[in-house]
């Protein structure tokens, strides 16, 4: 039995990656890039590449709906909800190298709120996509403020870009903050600046 810790993966999220043809083009990849595919330590790589896509990119596949699901609870709390330091892993559209990160997310209730766990798997959803960091932060902020119309909504997201990275010149560039508010946080400074004192309160520098 071959040991492969990659065993596992992607088992449940097959649905929308075409795995034949994705195969047969990392097999011409890897051609193309003057590998040998047939060789031992890349025989499998096709198929576990193939395969690694369906978890990645699984997040074409989720439904808000579902997610959600029934955890939206109404409750007389007006005070800012804030879940920080949400740990992502994405995929830059124009590379398809991989972006990671954290996000923070806050929003203050009108009568509504959602179940805490819900918020980091609307972030899950949005990374598992190919993204653009900036567009990734509004989706988020976005999907809140329809879900809950609460007074407003702000999300904040740090991310590290591996395009950028390891392509050597531009490394200054690694490192990405990227925000989207809606109501309050837009049109109150106070708000806003609970917020950001909130998500900078003893945080460490984004590292790899
Ligand atoms: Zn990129």
């Amino acid at each position: 039995m071959e040991l492969d810790d990659d065993i596992d993966e992607g088992e449940s999220y097959s649905e929308h990656v075409d795995i034949d043809s994705a195969r047969k083009i990392i097999f011409d990849l890897l051609k193309a890039v003057g590998e040998d595919p047939d060789r031992e330590g890349l025989r499998n790589t096709p198929d576990r590449v193939a395969r690694m896509y369906t978890e990645l990119l699984s997040g074409y596949n989720a439904d808000p709906a579902k997610i959600i699901n029934g955890a939206l609870f109404n409750i007389n709390y007006d005070e800012m909800v804030l879940v920080r330091d949400i740990e992502f892993y994405s995929l830059c559209e124009h590379h398809m190298l991989p972006f990671i990160g954290r996000a923070h997310v806050a929003y203050l209730p009108a009568g509504k709120v959602i179940g805490l766990s819900k918020i980091p798997r609307i972030v899950d959803m949005y990374a598992r996509r190919l993204q653009i960091q900036e567009r990734m932060t509004r989706q988020i902020a976005d999907l809140l403020q329809t879900t809950l119309q609460p007074q407003g909504v702000a999300v904040v997201i740090e991310g590290m870009h591996l395009c950028s990275m390891m392509r050597g010149v531009k490394k200054h560039d690694a490192r990405m903050t990227t925000s989207a508010t809606h109501g309050a946080f837009r049109a109150n400074l106070a708000t806003r600046q609970e917020f950001l004192d909130n998500i900078s309160r003893g945080s460490k520098p984004l590292q790899i």
